[in-house]
């Protein structure tokens, strides 16, 4: 049986310390990862909501609102053929 002493790593990403936990070094252990994580819990996190897995990611499209002209995103793929709308003209527009 191996003893986990709780390890102090360096961040890949932002280079801050997080600790790698006994718990956690057990999980890895469990699911038979040899290598310790990485990042820190922030930027894992970040990593898997950039994959679109995280939860409540949603991806955001580039567009120009038809009305005024501005940059905004939108959460759906402008079709091209309907006009978009930035958050403000979009409540102009449903009055
Ligand atoms: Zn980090
Ligand atoms: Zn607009």
């Amino acid at each position: 049986m191996t003893m986990f002493t709780e390890q102090n790593l360096t961040c890949a990403d932002c280079g801050v310390e997080f600790a790698f936990t006994v718990s956690e070094q057990e999980f890895y252990a469990e699911k038979g990862f040899n290598n310790p994580p990485r990042r820190c819990k922030t930027c894992r996190a970040a990593a898997k909501a950039n994959r679109g897995e995280g939860r409540g990611a949603r991806e955001m499209f580039e567009v120009t609102c038809s009305s005024c002209g501005v940059q905004t995103q939108v959460p759906f793929k402008p079709s091209g053929s309907r006009p978009v709308f930035c958050h403000d003209c979009f409540q102009k527009e449903a009055r």
